[in-house]
């Protein structure tokens, strides 16, 4: 599986939830979730602050991280960088919000000086947030959040700054205290190769104060409800025990032993191998700015006339190797590559010859050597 999430999970992780469910108000669980809180917000980068662990996908996140900091009829300032920031934007509507969404090509990032121009030009200080998606999964897109910020303090403006990060944590570098983000919004069933089923808000001392007088209605998503349990490894409803059995292994892993800047470079060196291929197959990334390339996914355009979903077809036919849609206004035009997770050259060789001989045979014109390619690449580097 080879789609950008959910990702493959290892076995380890797979053995530590493979456990029966223990008393979610005893000693050992409050242990368990404080390490897993904790732990956490080493992946995020923080020290203070919350971090909210919701039973939920990485929708419901995205649904606690409005409902928590926003009023009804509130300004909010998005981008359509592709279908997830869309399908984010739909849900600040859902809510009342009103959405001031800077139209993209779905090619590159969010532009740092179009968010300086936005927020000088709000002279009253009506925008309460900035939105952004830090990886955008439906087209292999990562916004720069860090310029975003310097963006937002160049403009001197107080808006909460509110990121996704659910294709990127832990795959990719992410600094919730540096970069000043306020609210970021994640998931289990990438980065963190968990199964789907958790998902966070990791959330800044300026949030949680926005939070308490904001008016929009919210019960199961209150951070307030949620904080008081969470300080004594408590949460206030039945928590996904098993996935947080899964999540401290997980945490284990990329922390204490791989070490995150080793993760980050290992999905580095893989993704820049998968665009070596890419780029010997003679094909087109849809990502048009090298310096926004993701590096836990690759969203590659078909040649005109050529649909992707049955090229992935065709893929899985033969090689038992499923590679991510086409979505939104990409369906039918480019298929996605997930590198991210657990994941190792020879998984990233598979994966690209299970591409490249669909390619032969789905008839695409394309040149072959990009296994080649990025064998080569790999051990250069
Ligand atoms: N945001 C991004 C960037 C995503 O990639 C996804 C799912 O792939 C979501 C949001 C939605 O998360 P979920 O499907 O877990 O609800």
């Amino acid at each position: 599986m080879q789609i950008p999430g959910p990702t493959n999970i290892p076995d380890r992780i797979l053995r530590a939830m493979d456990r029966p469910t223990i008393d979610h108000r005893s000693a050992e669980f409050a242990r368990l979730a404080r390490e897993c809180l904790e732990g956490m917000k080493a992946i995020f980068k923080m020290s203070r602050g919350h971090v909210f662990i919701y039973p939920a996908s990485g929708t419901g996140a995205w649904e606690a991280a409005i409902v928590n900091t926003f009023s009804p009829g509130e300004r909010v300032l998005m981008f359509e960088t592709g279908h997830f920031a869309s399908l984010w934007r739909g849900i600040a509507e859902n809510f009342g919000l009103e959405v001031d969404f800077v139209p993209g090509d779905w090619r590159r990032g969010v532009d740092p000086a179009t968010v300086e121009a936005k927020l000088i030009e709000d002279a009253r200080r009506e925008i309460k947030a900035v939105v952004c998606v830090h990886n955008e999964t439906s087209t292999g897109v990562t916004s720069r959040i860090g310029d975003v910020r310097r963006a937002m303090d160049a403009a001197k403006h107080p808006a909460l700054l509110i990121v996704d990060v659910i294709s990127s944590l832990a795959s990719m570098d992410y600094r919730q205290a540096e970069w000043g983000v306020d609210v970021t919004v994640a998931g289990s069933q990438k980065g963190l190769m968990l199964p789907p089923g958790l998902s966070f808000n990791a959330v800044s001392e300026k949030a949680l104060s926005v939070s308490r007088t904001a008016q929009l209605p919210r019960a199961f998503w209150s951070w307030e409800n949620m904080l008081q349990p969470n300080q004594s490894g408590f949460f206030p409803y039945t928590p996904a025990t098993n996935l947080l059995f899964g999540l401290r292994e997980a945490i284990s892993m990329l922390v204490n032993e791989e070490g995150l800047e080793n993760v980050f470079r290992r999905h580095h060196r893989h993704a820049e191998a998968t665009r070596c291929a890419v780029r010997a197959w003679g094909l087109e990334l849809l990502c048009q700015e090298p310096k926004e390339y993701s590096n836990s996914l690759t969203a590659v355009l078909m040649p005109g006339g050529f649909d992707e979903a049955g090229f992935r077809d065709l893929v899985l036919e033969n090689f038992n190797l499923s590679l991510g849609a086409g979505l939104g206004k990409m369906k039918g035009r480019a298929f996605r590559i997930g590198h991210l997770g657990d994941f190792n050259d020879l998984m990233l060789c598979g994966t690209l010859c299970g591409i490249e001989m669909g390619l032969g045979k789905f008839g695409v014109p394309f040149r072959s050597g990009g296994v080649g390619a990025a064998m080569d690449y790999l051990n250069r580097n």
